[in-house]
């Protein structure tokens, strides 16, 4: 067993039994699944715009190299720079190597998952430079150094008075301020912070094609600040979040909204096609985009996982995850939680260290079932399962046991052999792990096949 997995296992045991946190999952998840099917109103045919969103994706992981040669060649053409970033370590050192060129002190930054990938705000700290995040969810985060819960609503795990108690400690603020109190009090520190900055860093919902575009969506206006304010932009997008045509956003827009949170659209949208230009007012002086690869290709490359690059993180399937629901988003110990993160994690940070997440699952499919493009993602999960085999990474006890279980459910004798105490206690005494939390196997006296031969004498 990799420290990883044992990590995994204490963590999530201990939050498995933490009534007061599933107590707060259940509550903000509730009010999720109340407000979805106000979203899924608005589409005549949720099912088919699911279906066509699925092929769109499909259209563009298809045709990656293509697609991202013109978003590069379009958004040039407008005054952006593109940089490749084949790591996550290439994406941190241009991004400071812009840092330094704009002297920069402060940055602020929007919501983005792909900058927690990077691990952004402790590379940005190591290197003396102030970086604020300004999604009030990240902010809470970030007060209370920790990284996001869950890829759509990062502090989902706190209830409005873990966050009042949380500000009185990080900011000397009241401890009964209100949820629009607390907002105001944050809202104040980030005003000053986005004139301060020299940078402004957000992530991206999608690229596109076409138009050389990078479309962001948030409920804030914390991005649009964050883009319009500083006067250089710099935006960090993993390369799969390709669509191919401006057109292609009439329906992922409202389909990531409606999957993401319930709403039939996002308070504030916006198409970013490069720098300010001479004749426009507001906008950043300069813009780059970071196409970042990071293990992505690794991905592309494998054509049953490749589905999975079609994510377009709404995060249905970690509300839906019976799993997730018990042991919250801490626990995976990696950025992207839930069956999503179960299944791109060991292609991207290593199948040996994290093929235990695509065990951490019930199989029971919800996560499909919701899936806004309709990815596989229980069938995924068990292709990572068969890979982890292929690749050689089972114990040589896990080998034996299921050699052992073969023999003996090909032979109808050993099937019969010792029902009952003799089974039991050879079973449970192999099965401790199963049996931990849950009651002991019992086998009958004698089996089905013995019973069905004294019936039918
Ligand atoms: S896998 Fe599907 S449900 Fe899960 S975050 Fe991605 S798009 Fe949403």
């Amino acid at each position: 067993m990799t420290e990883t997995s044992k990590t995994f296992l204490a963590k999530s045991t201990i939050k498995a039994a933490d009534l007061d946190h599933r107590r707060k999952i259940n509550f903000n998840i509730g009010k999720y699944n109340a407000a979805v099917p106000n979203g899924k109103a608005q589409f005549s045919n949720v099912h088919l715009a699911r279906e066509r969103a699925k092929n769109a994706k499909w259209r563009a992981i298809e045709t990656l190299d293509e697609q991202l040669e013109n978003f590069e060649k379009v958004f040039s053409a407008n005054g952006g720079k593109v940089i490749w970033a084949e790591t996550g370590e290439d994406a941190i050192a241009a991004i400071l190597a812009i840092c330094k060129e704009k002297n920069c002190k402060t940055l602020v930054k929007s919501k983005s998952m792909v900058t927690e990938e990077i691990h952004l705000n402790k590379a940005m700290e190591a290197n003396d430079i102030e970086s604020i995040e300004t999604d009030l969810g990240e902010y809470i985060q970030q007060l209370d150094d920790e990284p996001p819960y869950h890829i759509v609503t990062p502090a989902m795990h706190k209830s409005k008075e873990d966050v009042a108690r949380l500000f009185n400690q990080k900011l000397g603020t009241d401890p009964n301020l209100t949820p629009t109190e607390l907002t105001l009090v944050a809202r104040k520190i980030l005003r000053e912070k986005y004139v301060q900055a020299e940078v402004g860093i957000t992530g991206a919902n999608f690229i596109i094609s076409d138009i050389g575009g990078v479309a962001l969506t948030e409920n804030e206006g914390n991005g649009r600040l964050t883009c319009a304010f500083p006067k250089t932009h710099i935006v960090v997008v993993g390369i799969e979040k390709m669509i191919p045509s401006l057109t292609d956003l009439g329906l992922f827009w409202p389909l990531l909204s409606t999957f993401g949170t319930g709403q039939k659209i996002t308070s504030y949208n916006s198409v970013i096609t490069g720098p300010r230009k001479a004749a426009e007012t507001d906008g950043p002086e300069e813009m780059y985009v970071i196409l970042l690869d990071n293990g992505r290709t690794n991905i592309l490359d494998n054509p049953i996982q490749r589905e999975s690059l079609y994510c377009i993180r709404c995060g249905a399937c970690l509300n839906a995850c019976p799993v997730y629901k018990n042991i919250g988003g801490h626990a995976y110990g990696v950025t992207y939680s839930g069956p999503i993160g179960s299944i791109i994690t060991p292609h991207l940070q290593g199948m040996q260290e994290f093929k235990h997440l695509s065990y951490a699952s019930s199989l029971c499919g919800n996560c499909t079932e919701v899936c806004a493009v309709k990815i596989n993602l229980h069938e995924l999960l068990i292709d990572n399962r068969k890979e982890s085999v292929e690749d050689g990474y089972t114990s040589l006890a896990e080998k034996a046991a299921w050699k052992i279980w073969r023999m003996a459910c090909q032979s109808r004798m050993m099937m019969n052999m010792g029902n009952g105490k003799f089974k039991n206690k050879v079973v449970n005494g192999i099965a401790k792990d199963w049996t931990r939390n849950r009651a002991d196997l019992n086998f009958s006296k004698k089996t089905f096949n013995q019973m069905w031969k004294d019936r039918m004498k």
